[in-house]
């Protein structure tokens, strides 16, 4: 893998919510430099700065604010995008694109449960990236990164399947309103507020921890058939989604050692360094109030998850709460670090 020269990449939705993000992430990252900004017909032809909301901290990177946005047409300036496109429009587009020979990594839906695509928490199931190898797309490949919510209770999980096994899981989300994108859910809904219900959220969370702790064979995932039931909320916080979880585990084990398993788990972005790994995806807190968005949201810069308030569950074998940050680990962070595995594991073709 030669990293020393930048790889050029595009960000397809980069007005959004995800997209300024990625901007924010890829402004001074070692791989990769943003070349080019596309968006919908709405803000195309316009410069960046002019049309985007920018809602983030830090200001938009020199590099970036003077750049035209692009139709989403591939059009070779990139041979990488990455993908906050709105779902309504994501599927056909990031298929156009690796039809065009393009790299696709992307936070939407759309293309999650396509066999030859994987769904991708890198600490997780890294060895799912091989699957692009059979992608037929003309040379270009979609990587995708899983629902905002499943992400942080999935890498709660992983290191309780590989010690005790799962045998159900049931968890209730309380999810930030970042999470709908900009300007997403109106004040006079939220404030004062909790909403029981987010679109497609459930089904989401009841079906990908089923194919991100799948095991690979022959080339495809089979899935993990465990039971999953998922409950989820909007409430009025900007950026963190809580979750509240029981599960019940194939071998009887106690509270220490879970705490143990957490606390030791590692993957292979911490192996092989990754720019955008943290050093412990996992935090386990004892305090009896921990872990909550606004204190614990930015741990390794929103990377790591927070688990605490472990307890045995008269219903189910324990219950615990995980927090994780839905905009960094969620999305555009999760999705850099899926892209950096990539990277690293020379399966990006760079010199063509
Ligand atoms: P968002 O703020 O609404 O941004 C959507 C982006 O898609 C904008 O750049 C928009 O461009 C573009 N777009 C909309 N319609 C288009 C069209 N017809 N053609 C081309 N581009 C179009 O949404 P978001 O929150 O960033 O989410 C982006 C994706 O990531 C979604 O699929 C979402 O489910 C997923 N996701 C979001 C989060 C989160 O925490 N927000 C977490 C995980 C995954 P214009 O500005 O020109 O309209």
């Amino acid at each position: 893998m030669n990293t020393s020269k930048k790889i050029s990449v595009g960000i397809l939705g980069a007005t959004g919510s995800v997209g300024q993000k990625f901007i924010q992430l890829i402004d001074n990252h070692p791989f990769f430099e943003t070349v080019e900004v596309m968006a919908s017909d709405r803000s195309a032809g316009k410069t960046y700065k002019d049309v985007v909301n920018w809602f983030l901290p830090t200001p938009i990177p020199n590099s970036v604010a003077d750049l035209i946005i692009d139709r989403c047409i591939p059009n070779n300036k990139v041979r990488f995008v990455f993908s906050g496109l709105d779902s309504g429009v994501a599927g056909e587009i990031e298929t156009e694109y690796a039809k065009a020979g393009y790299t696709v990594v992307s936070n939407a839906k759309n293309h999650r449960f396509d066999e030859d695509v994987p769904l991708l928490i890198p600490e997780v199931n890294s060895d799912h990236l091989d699957l692009v190898t059979s992608q037929q797309y003309n040379g270009g490949m979609i990587i995708t990164n899983p629902n905002c919510s499943t992400i942080g209770l999935t890498l709660s999980l992983k290191p309780l399947e590989d010690a005790f096994g799962i045998d159900e899981v049931n968890v209730v989300t309380m999810q930030a309103v970042s999470g709908a994108g900009f300007p997403g859910v109106s004040s006079l809904s939220i404030i004062d507020n909790i909403v029981p219900y987010i679109s497609g959220e459930e089904e989401k969370i009841e079906s990908e921890p089923l194919k991100i702790l799948g095991t690979l064979e022959n080339n495809s995932v089979k899935l993990k058939n465990f039971k999953m039931s998922a409950q989820c909320n909007r409430v009025s916080v900007i950026d963190g989604h809580l979750e509240s979880v029981q599960v019940r585990l194939k071998e009887k084990t106690t509270k220490e050692k879970i705490i143990e398993a957490w606390r030791n788990f590692k993957g292979e972005p911490q192996s092989l360094n990754l720019p955008t790994a943290p050093e412990k995806p996992i935090y386990y807190f004892d305090e009896p109030d921990y872990p909550q968005p606004r204190l614990h949201r930015t741990i390794e810069n929103g990377m790591a998850v927070s688990v605490g308030r472990l307890k045995e569950c008269p219903i189910f074998d324990y219950k615990f709460v995980v927090l994780s940050h839905n905009t960094m680990r969620g999305a555009a962070g999760g999705a850099l670090l899926c892209a950096e595995l990539l990277i690293k594991k020379g399966l990006f073709p760079q010199n063509g």
